[in-house]
């Protein structure tokens, strides 16, 4: 345990309600250790982490950002690579296996490739090398991919919700689908693998696109994944009663392959199915009508230094305070002090979480945070 006073740093989402406490702010009681594994009240282990490099995006994908008006976090406020490096590498000690870039869009981020460089170099506690993955709209990659994949970037997820160009248009509002589709090409090239692609499934949007999205990430060597539509739009204008379910997803695509569950899923967000017999295959990720909370082993971290434990947390844990010299400090904490309290930090993040994410209780409560501030 830290000798100095332990800023375990509880923000409620909502900027102006942040609250560097005690310990006795919020019940600690049972934290785990330092060494031991990241594991809930619940028993569910933690191994992987979701960083979020940034909130800015080169699309303004209507499910996920407003088109104009967003708040974005304060350039202060957003992690150094020091930073980044610094929790990963006390999370990985802790028994993260798997770090995931994520934003906003990651490739916006200027030293890209020096996070992955970074970050790819991180070892566990057995000199176990981390699994470095990243989730991106696959604009840049055409001319960061080389440098990416020598820095250690070892798995790709590209977002691609339609092939139809009026309708990407529409959609992101802004008319690059030839750049995604040349990231893709980037990427198939790339030998990365697995490859897969993400694709909000929506009604009236692209719901008549889904078999024709399978064939196409299966013409470049990848995996569709649909992802049922969650409540992390900036507008809060999801509609339960319009979103394309997990049953209707399998519905439409068993018009065209036979499908048969893959077993063995284990923390992994998407069920897969495999195509006429394999070894081809599609995930759907059902976070509203199938929640896979029960088994969930991620947490994540945001472009401006919160952790939180689930997507629709309304909890936040502050590390800015922890790695940043607070004004009128009395004295410097020393290195190992700072690494020491991002461990605890991450212990309480991972105490306080909930059973589920409670989408389908009357009483849900949409995060503050849009999905680009948060990191998908
Ligand atoms: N810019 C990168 C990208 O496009 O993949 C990474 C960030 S984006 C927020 C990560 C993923 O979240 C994307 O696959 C996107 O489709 C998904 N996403 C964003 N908002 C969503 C929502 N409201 N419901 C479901 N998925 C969403």
């Amino acid at each position: 345990m830290s000798a100095v006073p332990v800023s375990i740093g509880v923000r409620m989402t909502g900027r102006s309600a942040v609250a560097v406490a005690g310990v006795a702010a919020h019940d600690t009681s049972g934290v785990a250790e330092p060494g031991s594994p990241l594991v809930d009240t619940h028993g569910r282990v933690h191994r992987d982490l979701r960083i979020s490099l940034t909130d800015r995006c080169s699309l303004r994908c209507t499910y996920c950002m407003p088109e104009q008006g967003n708040e974005w976090l304060a350039r202060s406020s957003i992690l150094s690579l020091d930073e980044i490096e610094r929790v990963a590498r006390v999370a990985a000690a802790a028994g993260v296996t798997t770090f995931r870039l994520t934003g906003g869009e990651p490739l916006l981020r200027t030293d890209i490739v020096d996070v992955v460089r970074r970050l790819s170099e991180i070892r566990g506690p057995e000199g176990t090398p981390v699994e470095l993955a990243m989730t991106t709209n696959g604009i840049r990659l055409p001319e960061l991919l080389p440098g990416l994949v020598d820095a250690g970037l070892r798995r790709l997820n590209i977002s691609l919700d339609t092939l139809r160009r009026d309708r990407f248009h529409e959609l992101t509002r802004r008319d690059r689908l030839d750049d995604v589709i040349a990231g893709i090409a980037a990427a198939a090239a790339s030998g990365l693998r697995p490859l897969k692609l993400n694709a909000v499934a929506m009604r009236d949007v692209n719901d008549d696109e889904l078999a024709d999205l399978v064939a196409f990430a299966l013409a470049n060597g990848a995996e569709m994944r649909f992802i049922e539509q969650m409540p992390l739009d900036a507008g809060h204008t999801w509609d339960r009663s319009r979103m394309v379910t997990r049953d209707e997803i399998l519905h439409a695509l068993s018009a065209r392959w036979a499908l048969t569950p893959v077993p063995g899923r284990g923390g992994a967000p998407a069920e897969r199915w495999l195509l006429d017999g394999g070894p081809a295959t599609v995930g759907v990720i059902a976070s509203v009508t199938a929640p896979f909370c029960g088994d969930c082993d991620r947490l994540r971290l945001t472009a401006d230094g919160q952790l939180r434990n689930c997507l629709f947390s309304t909890t936040e844990y502050d590390l800015l305070p922890i790695m940043r010299a607070v004004p009128g400090a009395s004295a410097d904490p020393s290195e190992a002090t700072v690494d020491d309290d991002i461990d605890r930090m991450l212990r309480s993040c991972v105490h306080g979480k909930l059973p589920g994410h409670a989408i389908n209780d009357p009483s849900f409560l949409q995060p503050a945070r849009g999905m680009n501030a948060i990191g998908g």
